[in-house]
């Protein structure tokens, strides 16, 4: 398989090199500033490892400053906490006009910063991202409560609860879908009147300070979304400051208990959305062209860095060949290249750390005696962060290859006989993010979905998708659950009041 890495900078937007022309600075009180001890980090390129941008980098100085503007921002009397409701909705709407306004660009920045496709980029990150700040739009006038009967004789009592905001928050995101997870955060935290600091991902800071410039043309006051890149230790900061209310982290499981652990410390509330390692199984009878699609589209997706991924593929013994055959194939007619060549499928890992663990494990399970039936454990291209997409089988539970979380794209597969023994081993992992099913049989579909143990379970089909459906993971794949109408219960606190009226 050859893989072409064009040269990007012909085709970029004006906009796009304006913005990469400078050092990009922390956004902090409404202000664009440099890190208080003055250090940058580079951003590369994942296609051609060269260095797109320095960025600020924030330490725990720069959060201080950020928590404090969070904090002025959120407290009573501040041109946000006197905004109403429905300013808020107007003010959510614009966003998204404005994300949708400035896609392309968008688009373009995220593709030289992650390495996905363009397009990819476009259709998916951006318009979701615009999409999600109009739904949330909606949300803002409707965070109701309930009136709650009380039974005392003989006094007469009114009893209702009301959802607050919980005040700042810090939304440490990682760098597979670097805006749209920047979306995740902000969005329902605002919506719901709190205030926010956002650490993207070191790989990928890109897009979440352009979206930070177009919060404040968009009116957002001064202090109520503060942008501060930097690596772990500045997310640490953040988990650490007992200036922050509440931790929304996307990211590995590993990272997710450390920020557990450490959040104790002012005990602020934490919502965790962590590692997956999907299961996808596929019965005999069902339509096997469909499931054979969605076990491409489901191991590959988003070059395999994608936690909901079905990246453990368990079919029935009497199809096992003839799907393994047809996913082979087309993981084989994948074109890996750049982003921003029309013709690339799928563009390169995110960094060079990723593509040498990916890498590392299909040869581990070359080592531990696996078939690699498609792809292979070397390198794509001299250049760029490339993996050829891999189908792996003769593949045991124990491998290290069918219990990480690779992150890559990797899939491995496994047959079964009966639904029991595949129920068993679909649900034997750590993790329960998603997993899904295949079978035309309606009554077996929705009985199997409803034994596996995961936050999102697809029924003849994967990676259907709405910014109406809540996520989120069982066991160590996380805490909580995001989007859809439970999308705000992280982001209020639940009041009870209780008057008497005498
Ligand atoms: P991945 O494995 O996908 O790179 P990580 O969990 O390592 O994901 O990182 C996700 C986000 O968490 C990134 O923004 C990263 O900088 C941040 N991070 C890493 N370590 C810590 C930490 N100890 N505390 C808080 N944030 C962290």
């Amino acid at each position: 398989m050859t893989t072409t890495v064009s040269n990007d900078t012909a085709s970029l937007l004006p906009s796009v090199s304006s913005f990469l022309s400078s050092p990009r600075q922390l956004l902090i009180d409404g202000e664009w500033v440099d890190a208080q001890d003055g250090r940058t980090f580079a951003t590369l390129n994942p296609a051609t490892e060269e260095e797109l941008v320095q960025v600020a980098q924030g330490s725990a100085a720069d959060v201080d400053r950020a928590v404090a503007a969070a904090r002025r921002a959120f407290e009573a009397g501040s041109p946000w906490a006197r905004m109403t409701p429905r300013e808020r909705s107007h003010l959510l709407w614009r966003i998204g006009d404005l994300v949708e306004a400035h896609a392309d660009e968008l688009a373009q920045l995220e593709a030289l910063d992650n390495g996905k496709r363009v397009e990819a980029a476009r259709d998916g990150d951006v318009a979701t991202t615009a999409e999600l700040f109009r739904y949330f739009a909606g949300w803002a006038t409707k965070i109701e409560g309930t009136t709650i009967p009380m039974s005392v004789p003989d006094r007469d009592f009114h009893a209702y609860t009301r959802r607050e905001p919980i005040g700042v928050v810090a939304g440490i995101v990682p760098w597979n879908f670097p805006l749209l997870m920047a979306a995740f955060k902000i969005i329902p935290a605002i919506t719901a009147g709190n205030t926010v600091i956002l650490k993207p991902a070191e790989q990928t800071p890109l897009t979440a300070l352009r979206l930070g410039e177009l919060l404040l043309e968009a009116g957002v006051p001064a202090g109520v979304v503060n942008v501060v890149p930097g690596f772990g230790d500045t997310g640490a900061a953040l988990v650490d400051h007992h200036g922050v209310d509440k931790v929304a982290f996307t990211g590995s499981t590993e990272v997710g208990k450390k920020i557990a652990a450490a959040a104790s410390g002012n005990l602020k509330k934490v919502s965790l959305e962590l590692g997956g390692k999907a299961p996808n199984i596929i019965f005999d009878d069902a339509d096997i062209d469909a499931a054979i699609a969605g076990a491409v589209l489901g191991g590959y997706f988003n070059e395999g860095q994608c936690c909901v991924n079905g990246s453990r593929l368990y079919v029935h013994r009497a199809v096992f060949d003839e799907v393994v055959e047809g996913v082979a194939n087309a993981a084989r007619a994948i074109r890996v290249g750049s982003g921003f060549d029309p013709s690339t499928d799928m563009g390169p890992l995110v960094s060079q750390e990723q593509h040498e663990k990916v890498l590392g494990y299909i040869r581990s399970a070359l080592a531990d005696g696996a078939e690699v039936t498609a792809g292979s454990a070397d390198r794509v291209g001299e250049r760029g962060y490339f993996v050829q997409p891999t189908l792996i089988t003769s593949v045991t539970e124990d491998m290290a290859v069918q219990t990480d979380e690779i992150f890559g794209p990797v899939v491995t597969a496994i047959p079964f006989d009966s639904e029991d023994e595949v129920v068993a081993a679909a649900n034997n992992t750590v993790y329960g993010l998603a997993a899904g099913v295949w079978s035309k049989d309606i009554g077996r579909a929705h009985r199997v979905g409803g034994r596996l143990r995961a936050g999102t379970v697809w029924l003849n089909t994967w990676h259907a998708d709405d910014v109406t459906l809540p996520r989120g993971g069982f066991k160590q794949s996380g805490w909580g659950r995001e989007l859809g109408a439970f999308g705000l219960d992280d982001y209020t606190e639940l009041k009870t009041v209780i008057a008497e009226l005498r």
